[in-house]
Order: C-alpha cells, then sequence, then structure tokens
C-alpha cells in the first residue's frame, strides 16, 4: 500500500509556515512502514530534534483506479479515518534550503500513526467535518474540511493522473494550523467530532 500525504491544503497552515497557497494540490509519499497502527507508542528518534505533529483527516482507497475523473471519485472511498503526519521539521527546514528531496524529514519509520478505526463517509458531511488534536489535553488543532483548499474528489482525481490507486491506500488530507512540537511524554488524542479516533504516547 502507498501512503500520499497532501500539502499546503489549509491555507491557514500555509500562512503558518510562510508558504504560498498552491494553484493544484501538491503531494508527497511515504513508505509502508511509516504506518504506525493504533495501540503503538511513537518513539522520538535520534535524528531530530523538532518533531512536529500534523492531525490529518485520512481517506481510505476502496477501489483501484488511474486518472479517476472528479466526479467518479466518490465511488473510490467509503471511509475516513484520522492520523498523524510526523514531520522532522529542522530536517525538512534544511531540505527546503537546499532543494534537497523530503524524505528523511516526513518518510521515516512510523511517522504516520493511524486511527485504529475509519468512519463510513455516508455518517459525515464531507463538506463540513470538524476535527482536532489534543496535547496533553489542550487543544493544539482544530480543522474543519470546509477550510480544505482542494477537496477529497480533486485529491483523488489529481494524484491518480500520475499513478494508479489501490485498495488500502491512505490519501493524508494535509493539515490545518496549529502545528507544533512532540516531546516524550506527551500524549496526542486526535478526534472527529466528538468521536476520539486516536490515541498515542511519545516515549
Ligand atoms: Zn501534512
Amino acid at each position: 500500500m502507498k501512503i500520499i500525504c497532501i500539502g499546503r491544503n489549509y491555507a491557514d497552515h500555509a500562512k503558518e509556515m510562510q508558504s504560498a497557497v498552491p494553484e493544484t494540490p501538491m503531494f508527497f509519499m511515504k513508505p509502508d512502514v511509516a504506518l504506525l497502527k493504533a495501540g503503538n507508542d511513537f518513539y522520538y528518534p535520534n535524528f531530530s530534534k523538532d518533531i512536529h505533529f500534523e492531525c490529518e483527516l485520512v481517506v481510505k482507497i476502496a477501489k483501484a483506479g488511474k486518472s479517476i475523473d472528479r466526479q467518479f471519485a466518490h465511488k473510490y472511498y467509503n471511509e475516513i479515518g484520522l492520523g498523524i503526519d510526523f514531520t522532522a521539521r529542522d530536517l525538512q527546514k534544511k531540505c527546503k534550503e537546499k532543494g534537497h528531496p523530503w524524505e528523511v524529514a516526513k518518510a521515516f519509520e512510523n511517522s504516520a500513526p493511524i486511527s485504529a478505526t475509519f468512519i463510513p463517509k455516508e455518517n459525515l458531511d464531507l463538506s463540513n467535518t470538524q476535527f482536532r488534536l489534543e496535547q496533553n489535553g489542550n487543544v493544539v488543532q482544530n480543522g474543519n474540511t470546509s477550510d480544505m483548499i482542494f477537496d477529497i474528489d480533486t485529491l483523488i482525481a489529481h494524484v491518480s493522473q500520475f499513478f494508479t490507486l489501490k485498495t488500502g491506500d491512505l490519501i493524508y488530507t494535509g493539515t490545518p494550523a496549529g502545528v507544533g512540537p512532540i516531546a516524550i511524554g506527551d500524549t496526542l488524542k486526535g478526534f472527529i467530532g466528538d468521536r476520539e479516533m486516536l490515541s498515542l504516547n511519545i516515549k
């Protein structure tokens, strides 16, 4: 399976990163070993001193497709989960400065925690779905899909132009503002609406 992550899909996050809002969706990928299944702790890696959380809604692809037309994109997913796109911000800064690829900053082992359960999309209004991340009980990110620059169907149409999407592939759909550093001892909890989707200890 593939993990596809959308960059800068919320204007307020692009602004906090002092990045321009893109005209077409921007994406990068993580390997399958980046996935951190629910119930596991995250161990702070020794190659970074500035790992940040980015809480994101995650779309699970339910049917293989290539060059999917936007109007049919909704047929290619049934469920929405919640994930974190861990980012080594210090390494990412160096990559950006040098124009180097982002993998060391974004695609490392366990950098993509994922919720244990997914919510059927019929149970959500995807044009107005609220989600949030709490760090040690404090709300640090509060997002709503209504603020997405590119909606899920547009993302699927865009990404599938370049390669086939397969059943089980995950699309992390971008983070709202409020990203920040984690520390050893932290507990992160993610919610869609009021439903707790994810709980993660940093060790
Ligand atoms: Zn992200």
